[in-house]
């Protein structure tokens, strides 16, 4: 027997958690039909939803013994959720997918084949087109990956998404990492294995809206370069050092000027933009440290990744009560 995690990271997903479920129902039936070796658990992480997705997850996990689920205490991001979901799998096998639909999971079967049978460790999609998704973000994503790539020694493949197929060696090689500061997309990379990458174009969200803001994108993009490059702490030491070497010039300039033409007071102007310039240098230095900072305090504090108020426990519970 061959037991397969589906881990399902949800917030506010009430309109499309049914249809989600029906379709990974279907998907995973036809594996089994072909596969009687194969079973699967469906764990579900409700991230803090503050519609009645947990309602619907206690329904499902009433009715379908292999559904189960981990109610956070409040919203921890879906890094936090995945975390958990990975954390709590009991599979040989691991799939972390959004509960939405723009990981289809019609690709589970392609992906297991992978693992399974090609030597693969992890195989996941990559989108080759962004359709549905506004020019402005598509530019900025991709201005995104190559400014990180080029500064970071992890890779991280442009497109490449959250939609993943793992074996247990793998998902215990992510647990083994226990940041606080999670930004997944480095972390699969990170840990490296053999990833098998399965090109697919761009899918809209089945129902419901994203919760995702142009503005916590940017942020998390941020995440990404914080917890996967230090180059910007060297920026502070090469714009030190440029500048340093623009004031040499100016000193060898103003001393020779001086020798020549003599001194008349002027040039005020002249100072305060070079004070204005200099001390902006300073202060963004200054904030590039500060980031790091931060995260090394948040790290140190050593907080839980997240917090687990209920889990389908509590209707396994009423099920047997009754
Ligand atoms: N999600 C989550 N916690 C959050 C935000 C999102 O668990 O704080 C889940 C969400 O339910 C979905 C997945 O993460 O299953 C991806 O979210 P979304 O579709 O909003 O992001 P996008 O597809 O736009 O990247
Ligand atoms: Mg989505």
């Amino acid at each position: 027997m061959e037991l397969i995690s589906i881990v399902v990271p949800c917030y506010n997903e009430q309109e499309v958690l049914p249809l989600f479920y029906d379709e990974i129902k279907r998907v995973t039936g036809e594996m089994k039909e072909s596969n009687p070796e194969l079973s699967f658990e469906y764990l579900f992480i409700n991230d803090g939803s503050k519609d009645s997705t947990l309602d619907i997850l206690r329904e499902l996990a009433a009715k379908d013994s292999c559904v189960r689920y981990i109610s956070f205490s409040k919203n921890f991001g879906k890094e936090a959720g995945m975390y958990a979901g990975l954390e709590n799998s009991k599979g040989d096998y691991v799939v972390v997918l959004d509960a939405d639909l723009q990981h289809p999971p019609k690709f589970i079967p392609k992906m297991y084949n992978y693992v399974k049978n090609e030597g693969y460790d992890c195989a996941t999609t990559r989108r080759v087109s962004r359709a549905g998704e506004s020019k402005i973000r598509s530019w900025f994503a991709r201005k995104f990956y190559r400014i990180m790539n080029k500064i970071s020694q992890t890779e991280i493949v442009d497109g490449a998404q959250d939609f993943r197929f793992m074996t247990r060696q793998m998902v215990d090689a992510i647990l083994s990492m226990q940041e606080y500061n999670r930004f997944s997309k480095g972390i699969f990379s990170w840990v490296g294995f053999n990833t098998k990458y399965i090109e697919y174009e761009n899918v809209e969200r089945a129902a419901g809206t994203t919760a995702w803001s142009f503005k916590n994108l940017f942020l998390y993009s941020l995440e990404g370069i914080f917890a996967f490059s230090t180059a910007p702490l060297a920026l502070a030491s090469l714009l030190g050092i440029l500048s340093c070497f623009i004031a040499f010039i100016i000193v060898v300039f103003i001393i020779v000027k001086t020798l020549i033409f003599g001194e008349d007071v002027q040039g005020f102007p002249t100072i305060v933009c070079a004070i204005f310039f200099v001390g902006g240098l300073q202060l963004f230095c200054t904030g590039i440290l500060g980031q790091y900072l931060s995260k090394t305090y948040l790290e140190t504090k050593k907080r839980p990744i997240y917090i687990a108020k209920e889990t389908e426990q509590a209707v396994r519970r009423q099920d047997e009560d009754k």
